[in-house]
């Protein structure tokens, strides 16, 4: 059997269908942007493998780092050990941090990053004897993760139909625009004295199909929350690390968060790490006398010694000129190749740009998420060598930071190559 047949005879891979799938195609090899499969062909990862690959796959520094720590420590109980990569992270997140965040807690992967910002969010109102201050207000076409907590706060879609009835009842406010900012402040000042917290994807709604919108509208909102003592938990898995042409998308917006979530690019995308981050006043509520009001939350992987190493070199990798310079740089090319699109005949709508992220609908007359467009451009997009997948029929590029010139012409060739189809 080859790999295609025994992995068809054992694994199930996420958000696939499992009948008449599609052969995945074995990747035995990354280099910088590149993906190379058993046949030996390339593909420009466009897509920088589900958004988090920052400065290329296999990178040497990151490696040279990993091999090390694998030689030192590999894994420890994060309960009542501690140890150097953990520590130094931590120190090194708070310096960059957007808002005034005192701590860090370390799960290992984007849900968890938003799982515990949820449950620390909620017991610390439950742990100032106010039970009452729990329900959660979050956007309509938000997606958080794919854990219970997680599913509850995103948008209820053809993701979480199957578990409709057992998700929490959420608050749910429509995307922020200027017809409907003032209702949904009025919801959100209605709903005050029993919310926790209000959870938001800063300026780009990543999975509900790279939808952006507007820092003021947003930082009007969070004006609304903060007047409210709802706690502003920013979830930056996504937008995190460069991809929106600042560290931080908290970083448009002049009202801080207190919570922050991080994990895909944290590790440069090399290793699963989730952060939460919050405030000192939010690390008060849990300074107690009262064993019960202890944070009972962890994994068994929470600071993994190995992950928070990639995270480290990461960072040395991500504070270099050379990458601040990239990301400009892709930056501006992105902003032209918006341009580009504008001039095409091709039926596409929402041309969007935010940072090094572009993102825009091929028309169809129907908008749903289970049509073919993301089969029919990711094959079409193989075949000349890029590797793109679009959610529904919203075709987005989100590179690693390495890519050159060139790879990004490619992908943009590709691209209008494959728009002349929907002529
Ligand atoms: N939050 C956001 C904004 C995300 O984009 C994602 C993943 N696409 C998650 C949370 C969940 O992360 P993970 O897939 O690592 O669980």
């Amino acid at each position: 059997m080859n790999l295609v047949e025994r992995d068809a005879a054992v694994i199930w891979h996420p958000f696939t269908p499992q009948k008449n799938r599609i052969d995945p195609i074995p990747i035995t090899k990354g280099k910088g942007t590149l993906l190379f499969d058993a046949a030996g062909n390339a593909y420009i990862d466009a897509i920088s493998s589900w958004w988090v690959t920052l400065h290329g796959h296999a990178h040497p520094y990151i490696a040279e780092k990993l091999y090390r720590q694998a030689l030192q420590l590999e894994q420890v109980i994060f309960a009542g050990f501690t140890h150097e990569p953990a520590v130094c992270l931590a120190e090194r997140l708070l310096e960059i941090l957007s808002g005034p965040f005192a701590k860090i807690f370390y799960s290992d992967n984007g849900s968890t990053s938003t799982e515990v910002a949820l449950k620390m969010a909620i017991q610390f109102w439950w742990n100032q004897q106010q039970q009452q201050r729990k329900k959660i207000i979050a956007f309509k076409n938000a997606y958080h993760g794919d854990t219970f907590g997680a599913m509850s706060v995103s948008d209820r879609s053809v993701f979480t139909l199957a578990f409709h009835d057992l998700l929490f009842e959420v608050i749910f406010l429509d995307t922020p625009s200027q017809e409907n900012i003032a209702s949904s402040i009025a919801t959100m000042q209605q709903y005050a004295a029993e919310t926790a917290a209000f959870i938001y994807e800063p300026l780009v709604q990543g999975a509900g199909g790279l939808k952006m919108y507007d820092a003021a509208l947003l930082n009007q909102l969070l004006v609304a929350a903060k007047e409210n003592s709802i706690i502003c938990i920013a979830d930056e898995v996504m937008t995190g690390f460069g991809r929106t042409g600042k560290m931080f998308a908290s970083e448009y917006l002049t009202v801080k968060p207190d919570i922050i979530c991080l994990s895909k690019g944290l590790t440069g995308g090399t290793m699963a790490l989730g952060v939460t981050a919050c405030t000192q006043q939010i690390y008060n509520a849990y300074m107690q006398d009262d064993a019960l009001k202890t944070f009972f939350h962890g994994h068994s992987f929470t600071a993994n010694p190995l992950a928070c190493t990639a995270a480290l070199a990461s960072l040395d990798l991500l504070q270099q000129p050379d990458t601040v310079t990239a990301i400009e740089k892709i930056c501006k090319s992105i902003a032209v190749f918006a341009n580009e699109l504008t001039q095409l005949k091709a039926p596409i709508k929402n041309i969007r740009t935010l940072g090094t992220i572009i993102a825009f609908e091929i028309k169809l007359g129907k908008d749903e998420y289970l049509n073919n467009v993301s089969q029919f451009v990711t094959q079409a997009a193989l075949k000349q060598g890029v590797y793109l997948r679009p959610l529904g029929n919203t075709v987005y590029v989100m590179p690693p930071y390495c890519i050159t010139d060139e790879e990004l012409r490619i992908v943009f060739t590709v691209i209008k190559n494959i728009l002349q189809h929907y002529e």
